[in-house]
């Protein structure tokens, strides 16, 4: 039998009537006579409720255990979507992520596949199951704990199935019909793809666009999965949504093919640290120990001299999701403490987001950035932190100018337009 997989997001099993909507997508796939296998999300806004039930618990949480709780989730609707279609007379069981079992690595909320056995699975598909309803989003290390895959982490399961299965497609059933020019609920005129090079998207992801986990797209684009995202809520065909694809297979070609935005940001500035070889080591090491993403950085060239600190000092700011801010802090106190670094103070800036524009052609294409810093100027959008990789240019802002500078990034670079 042809294996489907087809993944259901948070806010299309968000009460029993939606997941009744997503199990008869299901049972028109099973009807065309695939096997499937269907990964679910918790329902909407569990998980967020989770964390913060953890959060409020214990502020610098122990993650084997903020994984055992916000994992539940999914175990939930995998339950009741298996039960959903047992009722539709379509065969189906669920699994968590140990009955699988979906072995990963031991990186507490950051976990990632080491493999998946299809063993059991390919064993209930033989006794005449049709369905198997895996639990998105969680897994099991090696000792035996349960592990997480970070927020959004149920798009890189339904991939990972998908190759661990060699289904012959990824679905991605979410509440857009596709892949946009930008986030269709920051703009109108964000314009719906019919078809996205992996590169773009991985660059739109990891960046902010959370219609896809960043992983998941990695994860299709190295084992070649047939990816699409469409809409759960409308009737939908082979043709519908968008597709990740090879840039090769997409004939349209724009110097910037998307805008994203992440908005929980915050800039943190080390104010007076020395200016010598190690000095980037020593902070950045235990900030990674301390499990901070940090993302932008900058170095200032300061050749003041002071007293306390002999030769040359300069300023250090990176960036971090805001919630990890306090982490960060403890963990440059520590670094203090212990004489690894010395800084005047540590400025936080939390109110900050970060604006993005993506394209593969931007590899070829000079005056982008140009064109990028007119557009944020022409609204008298400051700029405060900037970063450039071969495909995008990245800005840090005031969070409150962030919508507007998404709609005029997408006016300037003429998005709406096919
Ligand atoms: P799910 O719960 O189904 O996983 P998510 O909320 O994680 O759904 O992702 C879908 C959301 O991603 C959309 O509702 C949309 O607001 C947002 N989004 C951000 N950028 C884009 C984009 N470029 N195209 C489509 N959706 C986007
Ligand atoms: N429920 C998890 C989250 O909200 C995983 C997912 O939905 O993909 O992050
Ligand atoms: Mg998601």
């Amino acid at each position: 039998m042809p294996t489907l997989v087809m993944k259901f997001g948070g806010t299309s099993v968000a009460d029993l009537s939606r997941i009744k909507n997503a199990a008869n997508k299901v049972k028109a796939e099973v009807a065309r006579g695939y096997d499937v296998i269907v990964i679910v999300s918790a329902m909407s806004g569990k998980t967020n409720e989770l964390v913060g039930w953890v959060e409020q618990t214990s502020p610098l949480f122990d993650a084997r255990e903020y994984d055992a709780i916000v994992s539940s989730g999914e175990n939930v609707t995998a339950g009741l979507m298996a039960l959903t279609l047992q009722e539709m007379d379509v065969p189906a069981r669920s699994w968590q992520g140990w009955q699988v079992p979906i072995n990963t690595t031991s990186a507490h909320s950051a976990a990632r596949f080491l493999d998946i056995p299809r063993t059991n699975i390919e064993a209930k598909f033989a006794e005449g199951f049709k369905v198997a309803v895996v639990a998105g989003f969680q897994g099991v290390s090696p000792e035996g704990r349960i592990t997480t895959l970070g927020r959004g982490g149920s798009d890189t399961t339904a991939v990972a199935f998908a190759a661990a299965f060699g289904a012959e497609r990824c679905d991605i059933y979410t509440d857009v019909d596709g892949i946009y020019t930008t986030d269709p609920r920051i703009t109108s005129k964000a314009r719906k793809l019919d078809r996205i090079a992996f590169e773009e998207m991985l660059e739109l992801a990891s960046l902010g666009a959370k219609v896809l986990q960043t992983r998941s797209v990695e994860l299709a684009m190295r084992y070649k999965v047939k990816l699409r995202v469409l809409s759960s809520f409308e009737d939908t065909d082979e043709t519908s949504g968008t597709l990740v694809c090879d840039e090769d297979d997409i004939m349209e070609s724009k110097v910037v093919s998307g805008v994203a935005y992440s908005r929980d940001e915050a800039k943190v500035t080390l104010v007076t640290v020395e200016d010598r070889p190690g000095i980037a080591a020593s902070i950045f090491g235990p900030l990674a120990d301390a499990g901070v993403n940090v993302d932008m950085i900058v170095q200032n060239i300061s050749e003041r001299d002071y007293e306390d600190y002999p030769g040359s000092v300069t300023d250090m700011t990176f960036s971090c999701p805001v919630n990890q801010v306090a982490r960060a802090k403890q963990a440059m106190e520590d670094a203090k403490a212990k004489g690894l670094i010395n800084y005047e103070e540590m400025v936080v800036d939390d109110d900050v987001a970060k604006v993005s524009v993506v394209g593969i052609g931007m590899r070829s294409h000079a005056g982008v950035a140009a064109k990028m810093f007119k557009a944020l100027s022409a609204d008298n959008v400051n700029i405060k932190v900037i970063a450039t990789s071969e495909i995008k240019i990245s800005v840090l802002i005031d969070r409150k100018y962030m919508e507007l500078a998404v709609q005029a990034l997408h006016d300037a670079f003429d998005l709406e337009k096919a």
